[in-house]
């Protein structure tokens, strides 16, 4: 079913009355609060709108952030949503040429940006990352980030770097955070999350050896817990929580 968003960064703007948007729901707020870009994509049947100013939204919309969608939609309704914000912050990002600067334009097919001059063609940039859960004895390996500003003890996550496997990646991840070793790394799943371009590979792992030792600049805080008695944890609609909720049954 094609969905219709307007967003402006990690917020999304709603229907008060809980309706979805729709094309004329766009046209009002590219009207009232400016329009910095509008594309539709007919394989994804999305329809997307950046708007300039949320901060003053017309009569019968709200705001509502990105992450707390996700928490209560369906996941046909999520993928899509991570869909055009992904595309959003592509086309936001990509507009000339990386090899001859030249300003791109719109591939008339296929969903690309295309250099007149040089012919580079762009596609949407996606970014792996990995995100893991490590058990001990039945406990589980929470950490708490030091930029994060909400107070939560999450999984262990980073970025896959240039030139190593996920599994390395897996491994050198917790070794940095925590300095703990780990055995028996198994795929859990994955999730798209564009905050702004992540491709989320969420894996378990046992602990093999080690003793916690906080990588100081990223880490406030790491610990094993009880699955069933562990603080705040992340939201629903993120891998993070699928993880977490699946280590309590
Ligand atoms: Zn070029």
């Amino acid at each position: 079913m094609k969905k219709h968003y307007a967003m402006k960064g990690r917020e999304l703007v709603l229907r008060a009355d809980g309706a979805d948007l729709t094309a004329a729901d766009l046209d009002v707020l590219a009207d009232a609060c400016g329009s910095l870009d509008r594309f539709a994509e007919a394989s994804s049947e999305i329809e997307a709108l950046a708007i300039k100013n949320i901060e003053d939204l017309p009569e019968g919309y709200r705001r509502e952030p990105i992450r707390g969608y996700f928490a209560v939609r369906e996941v046909g309704d999520i993928g899509q949503c991570s869909r055009a914000k992904a595309l959003m912050e592509w086309r936001q990002l990509t507009k000339f040429c990386g090899r001859c600067g030249a300003p791109l334009k719109d591939h008339g097919t296929q969903t690309a940006r295309v250099c007149p001059e040089c012919g580079n063609m762009i596609f949407p940039r996606i970014e792996p990352c990995i995100i893991v859960l490590v058990y001990r004895e039945g406990k589980i390996l929470l950490a708490k980030h030091v930029q994060r500003n909400q107070d939560i003890y999450a999984c262990i996550a980073g970025f896959v770097e240039a030139g190593e496997t996920i599994e390395q990646a897996v491994e050198r991840e917790i070794y940095e955070e925590t300095r703990l070793r780990v055995k028996n790394v198994r795929y859990f799943g994955s999730q798209s999350w564009p905050f702004p371009a992540q491709l989320m590979l969420a894996f378990t792992a046992d602990y093999a050896g080690g003793d916690i030792q906080l990588q100081a600049d990223e880490i406030a805080d790491a610990r094993w817990f009880d699955p069933n008695d562990c603080p705040a944890s992340p939201q629903p609609g993120s891998i993070a929580y699928r993880l977490i909720a699946a280590a309590r049954r």
